[in-house]
């Protein structure tokens, strides 16, 4: 038998009330398929308060990340930045985010999240923690406002990264890691992906299950619900070794070594 895999999901709603109700299962099955680490993701302030209070409850199994979806910005007000510098002053904050452009769904006004997610960059410039961001049809905006800020931001990663090469290559060029989800798993939409991630170094790729959204179509046999959980982010990098034609030991060892890097994890 080979050593099992060690597995660090990067992306993980755990505040989200469908995994929160079977949170010790959720932690359980995770540990048992690998996980030995999840960074709560924080999508809004209360959920950023949240997602550290639990965070806490096991600092050395979970970290959390402070900020304001796209989708919220509208909500966002100036106040929220003072709450978020406090947050992040806690050791189990490990990232600025998830903030970015999501302009596929729109529901919030453009300018209003270019406005919010600069204010987040500028936050992580000032308090020299990475970001986690998102982005979903705005690259070439997305990319014009952080390239303002390169070489002050402490690198960061492009959660469930969906785009094509050239928007790869773009991430890459600013200095940013790749979050990989279930999208890659996907047979009908994630084809653009499962050729980009070929161009992905080995040093910028991390995993993510995005849970409980995203569940990855491969797994078998086939699960009743469509909630995903951490558990699952070993068909992740399943595919992924498939796609990359290597061991699934180097795509966990190499992951998990990006994650302790970009987030200082010290576990
Ligand atoms: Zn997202």
């Amino acid at each position: 038998m080979s050593d099992p895999l060690q597995l660090i999901d990067i992306g993980v709603n755990l505040t989200n009330k469908g995994l929160f109700n079977q949170l010790n299962a959720v932690v359980e099955n995770a540990k048992s398929a690998g996980v030995i680490h999840q960074i709560i993701t924080g999508t809004s302030l209360e959920e950023s308060v949240l997602a550290l209070e639990l965070a806490k409850t096991n600092r050395l199994y979970f970290s959390s990340t402070v900020g304001c979806h796209p989708h919220d910005a509208k909500d966002f007000k100036q106040s929220d930045i003072k709450i978020m510098q406090q947050l992040a002053q806690d050791e189990s904050v490990v990232a600025i985010g998830e903030c970015g452009l999501d302009f596929n769904r729109n529901y919030s006004p453009q300018d209003i999240q270019e406005e919010v997610f600069e204010t987040h960059v500028k936050l992580a410039c000032e308090l020299q923690l990475p970001l986690f961001m998102h982005q979903r049809d705005a690259h070439s905006r997305f990319a014009e406002i952080l390239s303002r800020y390169q070489g002050q931001y402490k690198s960061g990663v492009i959660h469930c990264f969906t785009g094509d090469k050239s928007q790869l290559r773009a991430c890459l060029d600013l200095g940013l890691y790749i979050g990989i989800t279930g999208w890659i798993c996907d047979e009908r939409r994630g084809h653009e992906l499962q050729e980009a991630v070929k161009y992905l170094p080995l040093d910028r790729l991390l995993i993510e299950t995005d849970s409980p959204y995203l569940l990855p179509r491969t797994i078998q046999p086939k699960p009743k619900g469509r909630t995903n959980t951490p558990q699952n982010l070993v068909w992740i990098v399943k595919q992924l070794a498939s796609i990359l034609g290597l061991p699934e030991a180097t795509i966990a060892s190499e992951s998990t070594k990006n994650a302790r890097n970009l987030f200082a994890l010290t576990i």
